[in-house]
């Protein structure tokens, strides 16, 4: 009987994996970035010798250690702004899950903080924090500063 739950168990936790990941990998779309002295106006970073990056974005809030952080971001692409603030805070958690807040267009257009998807700033900052590298060279310089 033991044996049973436990195969219970185990079926129950992956069936939820898989519906977290249906639910979550439809929404993943890519954008594209670049850094600004590579992106005169009007190019849309379609005219850059290097550092143009695919960010995925509408990607899940990930957890990237206790406590609370603030970030700036620099400037992707064409933007009103030069850098944008990204803020982390896991001290209050939703499903398990931090909360993640940015100042781009994007995040509040597309009602990221509701839906608790990632614009590319974020995506930025989780790809950081977990060392992952996009091609493209010198993508984690655009995490200027680490502010708090
Ligand atoms: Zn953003």
């Amino acid at each position: 009987m033991l044996l049973f739950y436990k195969h219970l168990y185990r079926f129950v936790g992956l069936r939820k994996t898989i519906s977290y990941y249906l639910s979550v990998t439809p929404k993943h779309k890519m954008s594209n970035a670049c850094f600004e002295s590579h992106n005169a106006p009007g190019q849309h970073c379609s005219d850059t010798t290097r550092g143009s990056f695919n960010i995925p974005t509408g990607g899940p809030f990930v957890d990237i250690g206790a406590g609370k952080k603030r970030l700036k971001v620099t400037y992707f692409k064409f933007a009103a702004r030069r850098s944008y603030t990204v803020l982390y805070d896991n001290r209050e958690s939703i499903d398990d899950r931090p909360i993640w807040e940015c100042n781009c267009p994007d995040f509040e257009f597309n009602d990221r903080q509701q839906n608790r998807t990632c614009c590319k700033h974020i995506q930025a900052c989780i790809d950081k924090a977990e060392g992952t590298t996009r091609t493209g060279g010198n993508y984690e310089q655009f995490l200027v500063e680490h502010i708090t």
